[in-house]
């Protein structure tokens, strides 16, 4: 069986009762099971990789990195390239913030990390001459958009001249932008810059809530950015939003989601928030008793959710949804959807070359990440070293275990035939253990598993985390708790 995300094939969630007057979802593509949800809900990893981040380690270093590069130069790889370039700057800073961002009005400081983000791109160029081209370019942060225009038209000439990158309409080339820094004049520089993608980040349109959170953004300055976005050709207008932040409530997020719908974007993120102040500094200064508790929480996911899908989004997984036409529900339903350290994409087998303070890449069967901190990343610049702090080799466990994992992320089902042709294993004898938990989670309607297919049902699809982690052989040694945010 072959299971699309599109149109739905699931039972429909006759038991639940809808939270908005919305009309019916006309692509139903999963089910809401408050109940469920509030028994299973439980900590864990998003699998952006496999393993993931806190299992690389320091004795994976600059010189592992570059034999993992010379293997896929002997093996001739004809896999395309993806780069990832890390922006860590922002103005001011978001109370709800997990990333890894350096927040300064201090500008020159700007400068100076473009002039060693340019060394560390041309010692990844040189690394990967005469190979292959980039089909993917993503820039995140921080604020991809605190660089200024000459800035990013210096960085751009210098990506250009350092790789080949696909044309335009092959390429999936995007920017995460936060729309209080760029005014509908700089959307359209950054489309003849060469982005065709542009991601916004919303977060909330409630003003009481964007004060709790420190991030005030009128939604006039929003909708111009979007109206810009379309207005200069970009192929996909992405708009994230957060539900569990402080001050929002039901009503509150219902006026959000429809405020957003109607702005029309191509895809919308609906985050749920990882409160962990213990982790992430800023997150200390959110008020807790202004947070909705966890039973609001979940009535919002699942208004987002009806409301998504009687607008015809279709949900991909995790916490994205899609217009059906959108390049992510067109490879979703193509089964080439592929999940990386930036979420969901079209490209699946591609190197991931990462630059930046604290980016992650994923070269051959690797993983790894750059220090953390400017003076570091200056340092082994300034010594002619790439600045890889830690990382990890794949052995065949772990690829196995992440070809397993990418494919219930993206898909929500795996082929046990095509596993076993793939990989030197007999699906029930190597997967015994985890079976008997399978077991216990299609009693409780989350997959089914038959000779040939492992398939999350659609009431499992929101708990998809949860499935995954039972291939995680890392889990068990873990000490488990406040490392990864809640499921849902
Ligand atoms: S959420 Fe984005 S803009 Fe806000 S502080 Fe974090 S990285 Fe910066």
């Amino acid at each position: 069986m072959q299971a699309t995300a599109f149109p739905a094939t699931g039972q429909p969630a006759t038991a639940i009762t809808p939270i908005s007057r919305a009309p019916e979802a006309a692509y139903p593509t999963v089910d809401f099971d408050a109940g469920l949800l509030k028994r299973l809900g439980k900590n864990g990893p998003r699998y952006t990789s496999y393993p993931t981040a806190d299992r690389f380690g320091a004795e994976f270093g600059y010189r592992d990195y570059l034999h993992a590069v010379a293997g896929l130069r002997t093996r001739g790889s004809a896999r395309p390239l993806s780069l990832y370039l890390h922006i860590p700057f922002c103005d001011t800073v978001c109370y709800y913030c997990a990333c890894n961002k350096i927040v300064t009005k201090k500008r020159e400081k700007a400068a100076t990390y473009l002039s060693y983000l340019k060394r560390e791109i041309a010692m990844q160029a040189a690394l990967f001459a005469g190979m292959n081209e980039v089909e993917q370019l993503h820039f995140g942060g921080g604020t991809p958009t605190y660089l200024t225009d000459a800035q990013m038209d210096e960085l751009m000439g210098h990506l250009r001249r350092s790789f080949r990158f696909a044309p335009d309409e092959q390429g999936e080339y995007s920017i995460e932008v936060d729309p209080r820094t760029v005014s509908a004049e700089r959307v359209h520089t950054l489309r003849r810059q060469g982005f065709n993608r542009i991601s916004l980040g919303v977060q909330d349109f409630d003003p009481a809530v964007q004060r709790a959170v420190n991030r005030v953004q009128p939604e006039e300055e929003t909708r111009a950015v979007i109206d810009a976005a379309r207005a200069a050709g970009f192929r996909s207008v992405s708009i994230d939003l957060i539900y569990g932040l402080p001050k929002q409530t039901l009503d509150s997020m219902r006026q959000t989601i429809d405020k957003v719908i109607a702005a029309n974007p191509d895809r919308i993120a609906v985050y749920h928030y990882a409160h962990m102040p213990q982790l992430f500094k800023p997150q200390r200064r959110i008020v807790e008793a202004e947070m909705p508790s966890s039973d609001t929480k979940l009535q919002m996911l699942q208004l987002c959710i009806e409301r998504l899908g009687a607008a015809g989004y279709v949900y991909i997984g995790m916490d994205h949804f899609a217009k059906p036409g959108d390049d992510l529900a067109v490879a979703q339903r193509q089964g080439r959807l592929h999940r990386n350290f930036q979420g969901y994409s079209t490209h699946a087998d591609t190197d991931l070359v990462a630059c930046g303070v604290s980016a992650i890449g994923a070269v051959g069967a690797t993983y790894s990440q750059n220090v953390k901190t400017l003076d570091e990343y200056y340092d082994l610049l300034d010594q002619n070293e790439l600045p890889v702090a830690r990382g990890i080799r794949l052995g065949m466990d772990d690829a196995l275990r992440r070809s397993l994992i990418q494919k219930l992320m993206c898909q929500f089902e795996v082929s046990i035939p095509a596993l076993e042709q793939a990989f030197p294993i007999v699906f029930r004898d190597y997967f015994a253990d985890e079976l008997v938990q399978l077991r216990q989670m299609e009693a409780d309607g989350l997959v089914q598993v038959g000779p040939d297919w492992l398939s999350v049902t659609m009431k499992g699809r929101l708990l998809i985390r949860n499935v995954c982690m039972v291939f995680d052989r890392y889990l068990a040694a873990r000490q488990e708790g406040q490392r990864h945010s809640q499921t849902v």
